[in-house]
């Protein structure tokens, strides 16, 4: 028996924004012991708002404005999905997704900001060139568009801002300056002031810098259609415009208001002064989508930043059940407004203050907001709250559960019995046959102690397993890497898959908690398993410290013989069908050294299944296959040479070796895998081989989870097969090297198969 701390409590936050990064980086901090946190955006980093028209004009690059989520959610023990919500069951308390299988929770958090509207009729062809100042992650990639077309364009490009709020006044600024003299500027407002919350002073100046600057004011007008060339105007006027940029009033995503949850008069989600939900109190919301309908204040960033502190305790209190804590928001704020020349105005009710001093306080503030979310090192175990660890709900003391081993491991049968049926009932076609995929179909007609199969025909059977922990914070995500991997060999050998039985470990939770971790588990198999007609036809649960997945698989051979590793010959060329890193990268995680994008790289290439490429390579008859998982790459080519008959040199382009984004510079940094020590005992069998291994080296015994194929085609199929290849997705496949005969070499010693070439 084990003792450990089983989660009993669910808490999902949707949308990465401000007042949701500052939770995570507290929690992280102090953690309540029996919940689970999950995070759930729409991308891997998010845009601090402030820092955002010094980005657009050019003073910070994109890294040094983004809050990267993937670190920041590692550091505070949460799972993170990758997804876009679209809506809420609040009745079966569950987050829907656009891409994956509802998530459910026991309490809410929303923060997902507002889009301003553009409120104007856009003729079709010029959808692209009417930008919404949000989502800033789509902003920011139009800007880059916009910047490209102005500065190949032969004559000045004429730009409509629209809005005269504070955001589209800095937009202004910053995009002026970013442009200088490339492009004609226009500010619209429907009003006669700009800023109309600020005072005269701040008004009037930001005004002259926008008259110095030539930037053409278009005030008390309304935009209400962009057609080629021209922004209509209510009063008739047209005003000539390539580009509009619309930074009008933030609106609220529909979702919320269609899914029940009470809202404001313009959607956005009604909430109490503790951040709750004024129709659902599990339901708290900060930032923009939030409205305090006691306390109204701006849409704004520095609210929403300060909303991270009081959304952190109330979550905290009402998981617990504790009194939650009542938030007043400022009436008056400091607001610091760039003008993109290195220059800021302060202004704060009827205060105010200008110059490059201003701008260097912004500055040294927005950094130090910064540094937080980039200094995140694991927080010592005395700093956490010692009062969490001991408590659960209320105060009083919980003594922690035991565990069995043995078989008093296993996953409750009605939580497995629970996750199956809801998986049964998410098919398409659930009411029917579940097998009228073209799944094998089973000789029993009900569960028994065995699945008993009758296998189609006298084709040869092909058997498989393999089994790993987790390497990252979702289970939808990890079922399909897991299924990848271990139906990769199938695909090595050239044979269908025809059924897998499964060996999960779940970690300790409630039964609901559990079901719920399963249940994403085996959406995740079954979206690998589904198109492919293989049938999960059993399988083991367990309970554990943490997640981990084995596949058993069956497959059948469709032809005579399998593709094998040896059969390698002379003048082959070796085909690698994706690139090499996740080791390495998956190490930088687990220290949460990985940045977002390149842990997401490597979850996309491990998330691309063999199958396709496994198909292509048949098509050409290759001499042999091999996928490549645990023992990297050089570890398999040796298996390869091993198994072929005759002597052979394998000569490595190691230049042409495709590497994920960001492995050559974790393993610059020493940040290897557990295995990659003894894959890299190789002095016999590499030339040149040295220690210490350089970064191109040591990716060549970096293990990989769900790697490529390793193909060897006779020369005059290799373009051919490569082109079909990419053709198919596998962009980085490559030619990585050339098999000839040893007894000819001159280059590498005969005990040591494998030359290496820069
Ligand atoms: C050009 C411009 C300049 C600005 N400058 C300033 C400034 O200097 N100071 C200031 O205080 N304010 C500024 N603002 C306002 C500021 O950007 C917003 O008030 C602020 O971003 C709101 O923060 P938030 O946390 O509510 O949401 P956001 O920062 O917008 O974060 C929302 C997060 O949720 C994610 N998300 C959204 N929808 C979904 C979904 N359906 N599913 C999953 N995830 C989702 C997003 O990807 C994002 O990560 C500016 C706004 C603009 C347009």
């Amino acid at each position: 028996m084990q003792g450990t701390s089983a989660i009993t409590q669910e808490l999902v936050l949707v949308g990465g924004g401000h007042s949701h990064s500052l939770v995570l980086r507290m929690w992280g901090m102090n953690p309540l012991p029996r919940v689970r946190l999950t995070l759930i955006s729409d991308g891997f980093d998010t845009p601090y708002s402030g820092m955002l028209p010094g980005h657009v004009a050019g003073i910070y690059s994109r890294s040094e404005c983004y809050i990267d989520l993937h670190p920041l959610a590692q550091f505070a023990g949460a799972q993170f999905y990758v997804d876009q919500v679209v809506g809420i069951d609040l009745e079966r308390r569950q987050v829907l997704c656009r891409d994956r299988p509802p998530v459910r929770f026991d309490v809410l958090s929303l923060d997902i900001g507002s889009t301003p509207k553009v409120s104007a009729a856009v003729a079709p062809e010029l959808t692209e060139r009417a930008i919404a100042a949000k989502p800033i992650g789509r902003f920011l990639e139009r800007w880059q568009r916009l910047q490209k077309a102005v500065t190949e364009a032969s004559s000045p490009q004429d730009i409509a801002i629209i809005g005269g709020g504070v955001g589209g006044v800095e937009l202004a600024l910053a995009m002026e300056h970013r442009l200088q003299g490339r492009a004609k500027f226009h500010l619209i407002h429907r009003q006669q002031n700009l800023l109309p919350s600020h005072n005269f002073w701040v008004r009037r100046h930001l005004r002259r810098l926008l008259e110095e600057r030539e930037v053409q004011l278009h005030l008390g007008e309304a935009a209400i259609a962009h057609v080629p060339n021209v922004i209509k105007c209510q009063s008739g006027a047209a005003l000539p415009c390539d580009w509009s940029i619309w930074v009008t009033e933030a609106g609220a995503t529909p979702w919320i208001q269609q899914c029940g949850l009470a809202t404001d008069g313009r959607g956005f989600l009604a909430v109490n002064d503790k951040l709750q939900s004024r129709s659902h109190p599990f339901v708290f919301a900060a930032g923009d989508v939030a409205t305090l309908t006691h306390a109204p204040h701006p849409k704004a960033g520095v609210f929403a930043v300060r909303h991270g502190k009081p959304l952190f305790h109330n979550l905290r209190a009402y998981l617990q059940e504790k009194p939650l804590q009542i938030y007043r928001p400022q009436q008056r704020y400091l607001s610091l407004i760039g003008s993109g020349d290195g220059r800021a105005i302060a202004s704060r009710g009827p205060l105010w203050a200008w110059g490059k001093w201003v701008w260097r306080w912004k500055d040294w503030l927005d950094r130090k907001f910064m540094t937080q979310f980039q200094d995140l090192s694991p927080m010592p175990s005395s700093m956490a709250d010692p009062a969490a660890h001991s408590k659960t709900n209320g105060d009083a003391p919980q003594v922690p559960p035991m565990f069995c081993a043995g078989c008093g491991s296993k996953v409750g049968r009605q939580t497995l019995t629970r996750a199956l049926a809801r998986l049964e009932c998410d098919r398409p076609g659930a009411q029917g046959n579940r097998h009228s995929n073209g799944s094998p179909i089973p000789l029993l007609e009900s569960p028994d102690d065995a699945a008993i199969w009758q296998p189609p025909g006298d084709r040869p059977l092909v058997q498989t397993i393999d089994y790993f922990r987790s390497p990252i914070a979702d289970p939808y995500r990890f079922g399909q890497i897991a299924a990848n991997h271990c139906l990769s060999d199938l695909f090595a050998t050239g044979a269908t898959p025809h059924s897998v039985l499964a060996l999960a470990t779940i970690p300790y939770g409630s039964s609901k908690v559990q079901e719920e971790t399963l249940y994403q588990l085996l959406r995740g198999i079954d979206k690998i398993l589904s198109p492919l007609g293989t049938a999960l036809i059993g399988g083991h649960t367990t309970e554990g410290p943490e997640l981990a997945l084995g596949l058993s698989c069956n497959g059948l051979l469709d032809q005579p013989s399998p593709l094998t590793k040896g059969g390698l010959q002379p003048g082959d060329r070796l085909i690698l069908t994706k690139p090499l890193g996740t080791g390495t990268l998956l190490a930088a995680h687990g220290r949460n050294r990985a940045r977002g994008q390149w842990l997401e790289a490597a979850i996309a290439m491990m998330l691309q299944s063999n199958h396709v490429a496994g198909a292509i390579a048949q098509s050409f008859n290759p001499h042999a296959c091999t996928d490549i998982t645990g023992f990297g790459l050089l570890g398999h080519l040796i298996e390869m040479v091993e198994a072929s008959s005759k002597s052979l040199t394998i000569t490595l382009k190691q230049s042409q070796i495709p590497a994920l984004p960001g492995s050559l510079a974790c393993l610059e940094q020493g940040i290897t895998s557990s295995l990659q020590d003894r894959n890299a005992q190789l002095q016999n069998q590499v030339s040149p081989w040295r220690s210490p291994l350089s970064p191109q080296q040591a990716l060549l015994v970096d293990p990989q989870t769900s790697g490529g194929l390793l193909i060897a085609a006779p020369e005059q199929d290799t373009m051919m097969l490569l082109k079909q290849l990419h053709q198919a997705g596998y962009k980085d496949a490559a030619v990585i090297g050339t098999v000839s005969d040893s007894s000819n070499s001159q280059a590498s010693a005969p005990d040591r198969p494998i030359l290496l070439k820069s």
